[in-house]
């Protein structure tokens, strides 16, 4: 047997638990040894009982204090029993097992391992494992249990029995990386490598295998990246664009100024346009620093010399408002070029008239979402493709879309606060351009971190805001892996808020449940302040802009990663309004608040990613998953920045010494490589 042997071949998993497998792409035994946990839970030495911190898993030792007691009715019965170390007392609860009253109170110390939660009366642990005698919990201390990510129906032990079965058919065979690299990093040897992974003896045997393969994935991506590069080396501009009188006129009289990074970007810009090379340009800027203004002038400048542009947004919400300014503006600065609007929404009638105006040219700047690259769209003459917060999309609809037409010009607008150097290795395809400055006549956003306590305070505060003509925006907590749970609290939320806030005061509400078309409704409402309290999950986070909005109300804000609590802050402050963000959340721990103080005292993305890196540290094992940006398996751009570079110095040394990857030592790694380069075309988003 060896690793291209189905999963089905191991003791134990028969049809249906193959079928569960397949569901989380497990197919071989293969794959099956690179399905990596998601995280460990690790046996951390009990602690007393005074240190207990709210909302972390932990243990703690000692003796049952009173009598254990069983309430709540027959559908959930609760066991509720009160632990006592020389530190304090705790309050532990069960639910569903009233039988442990007679088997816990036989007296001697008890180990507990639980979540901690705050409850009305102080900290609660709930549903613990129970070691009793203590010494059981001393035979797993310090051991680390695989997590894996799992489907309903799998469970955890399920995936840990069949994985400790493929454990034996990993060989040497199947390393990839050359041995000189191996040495040079003082890594682990492959095959202890992926044990290491799976089952760790401890910390530092994980951190060095997770090294070996965080390596091993950016050396394969950064190799892929400079194929794709050197595969289609910079084409020449087809579509010499030269200035308009109208686009000058349209500049001098916009309502503000340009910045000076803005002036400079679309100086960049415009040189790329009219130079003897196709564009192929990345634009990075913060939240809220004017990068739609930069991408109308490049689409303008395309169509106003009688060629096509088109702009990609992730969300039809987005799609939508990009439309909806655009158009405003033709109209509004009587430029005679008219802008079409493609989304998978649109019905086949309203798509098959825009399909026909977008083959005859006359539509010209045409704005959607992935519709845009649907194989029934033909362009008559398309020149430039700009795609707005473009971490969510793929190469390969990026490269569809160019296909539709002679190398168009590409632009790449970017939010996300990637550092410069790791920019050049990760895009190595493209060129920079950053907007480091903010419109000057933006006031700061006033941030603030509270507790739940002040939810009332928050409230007023809002209500006042819209009483002066204001709108807010409210960000529901998250729940976990659930959609149609988030969507219900989104709702609750709002009914509960819009009765708080009285009649005259409309609320709305947003999650990605709702369709298309209600997603529209209230956006557009929101846009035309109808609705003045706008209710959401993240949906909003990514580029919606109502410059009226001056409130963002963030609940269980310690739910949410540095960086996208950085993005859901720029829905606001995008006018001359001075704008507030309330960052709630119960939480009383440490890490919390230093993570929300972080936010507090900056409203500047790249120092607030930098921070976000330093407090995670390297070798944090349950980093907090950035939104948006590239997803590796093991690897993380910000967490593991260094060892990117160093795959980066790597990749060059192997592609000046063998460019064809032709050496017997190189064979794993081209195989690897032309797999990603399939799954960056499928899947993997830049
Ligand atoms: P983002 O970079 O996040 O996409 P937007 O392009 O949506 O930001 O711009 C945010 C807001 O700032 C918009 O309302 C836009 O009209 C306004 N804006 C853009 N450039 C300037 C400028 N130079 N001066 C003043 N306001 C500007
Ligand atoms: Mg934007």
């Amino acid at each position: 047997m060896n690793e291209k042997n189905s999963i089905g071949k191991l003791k134990g998993i028969g049809e249906k638990t193959e079928a569960l497998f397949h569901r989380i792409g497990v197919n071989t035994i293969g794959d099956l040894i690179r399905y990596y946990p998601r995280g460990y839970d690790i046996f951390e030495d009990p602690v007393p009982i005074s240190q207990l911190e709210e909302g972390k898993t932990a243990a703690v030792t000692g003796a049952v204090f009173g009598r254990i007691q069983v309430s709540g009715n027959q559908r959930l019965q609760i066991t509720t029993l009160y632990l006592k170390d020389i530190t304090g007392t705790l309050k532990v609860i069960w639910f569903r097992m009233p039988f442990l009253r007679n088997t816990l109170g036989k007296g001697g110390p008890l180990t507990l391992r639980g979540r901690v939660v705050r409850k009305r009366e102080g900290l609660v642990m709930e549903h613990p494992e129970i070691y009793y005698p203590s010494v059981k919990y001393e035979e797993k201390k310090h051991s680390m249990q695989p997590v894996y990510s799992l489907t309903a129906g799998l469970t955890n032990n399920a995936v840990i029995k069949a994985v400790k079965q493929a454990l034996e058919y990993v060989s040497e065979k199947q390393n990839i990386l050359p041995s000189g690299l191996e040495v040079k990093y003082h890594f682990p040897p492959y095959a202890q490598a992926v044990q290491m992974m799976h089952f760790p003896e401890n910390k530092e045997s994980f951190i060095q295998a997770r090294q070996r393969f965080a390596f091993e994935e950016f050396l394969i991506f950064v190799l892929a990246l400079r194929r794709m590069k050197h595969a289609e080396a910079r084409a020449k501009n087809q579509f010499y664009l030269p200035d308009s009188p109208l686009l000058t006129g349209f500049l001098e009289r916009l309502p503000y100024q340009l910045t000076g990074a803005q002036k400079r970007v679309w100086e960049e810009i415009r040189a790329d346009m009219q130079g003897p090379a196709v564009m192929s340009r990345l634009v990075q800027g913060d939240v809220g620093s004017g990068k739609t203004v930069i991408a109308l002038l490049a689409l303008l400048l395309a169509g106003l010399n009688g060629c096509q542009g088109a702009l990609m947004a992730p969300t039809e919400v987005l799609a939508r408002q990009h439309f909806e300014t655009i158009s405003g503006m033709l109209e509004e600065y009587s430029i005679p070029l008219k802008a079409e609007l493609l989304t998978g929404s649109m019905t086949a009638r309203q798509k098959r008239e825009a399909y026909e105006r977008i083959e005859n040219g006359s539509a010209s700047i045409i704005i959607g979402t992935h519709a845009l690259i649907q194989e029934k769209v033909n362009y008559k003459n398309l020149s430039l493709v700009v795609t707005d917060e473009q971490h969510r999309f793929g190469v390969r609809q990026r490269e569809a879309l160019a296909g539709k037409g002679r190398t168009p010009h590409i632009l790449v607008m970017s939010a996300t606060p990637i550092p410069r150097t790791l920019a050049i290795i990760l895009y190595g395809d493209l060129d920079i351009s950053v907007i480091d400055e903010l419109p000057k006549n933006r006031l700061p956003i006033k941030n603030c971190v509270v507790d739940t306590s002040y939810r009332e305070t928050a409230y007023r505060f809002m209500k006042k805001q819209v009483l002066e003509g204001r709108q807010c925006y409210v960000i529901c907590p998250m729940v976990e892996e659930s959609e149609s749970l988030e969507a219900e609290n989104v709702m609750d939320y709002s009914s509960m808020l819009s009765e708080e806030m009285g009649g005259q005061i409309h609320v709305g509400c947003l999650h990605g449940r709702m369709k298309q078309q209600e997603k529209d409704a209230v956006m557009d409402a929101f846009g035309r302040n109808d609705v003045q309290i706008l209710v959401s999950t993240t949906v909003v986070e990514v580029g919606i802009d109502v410059p009226n909005a001056t409130v963002i109300l963030i609940e269980n804000a310690e739910r949410f990663g540095l960086a996208q609590l950085h993005q859901l802050r720029g829905r606001v402050g995008r006018g001359r309004h001075q704008s507030y963000c309330i960052f709630m959340s119960p939480s009383k721990s440490k890490e919390t608040k230093e993570r929300l103080e972080i936010l507090n005292h900056s409203n500047d993305g790249f120092f607030i990613a930098g921070e976000d890196l330093r407090l995670r540290g390297p070798g944090d094992l349950f980093g907090i998953r950035q939104s948006g940006i590239l997803d590796f398996q093991i690897a993380d751009v910000f967490q593991d920045a260094r060892l990117l570079q160093e795959a980066g110095t790597a990749a060059d040394k192997i592609l000046a010494e063998d460019p064809d990857l032709a050496l017997p030592e190189h064979a794993g790694l081209k195989r690897c490589i032309e797999n990603k380069l399939q799954q960056i075309m499928l899947e993997t988003t830049l």
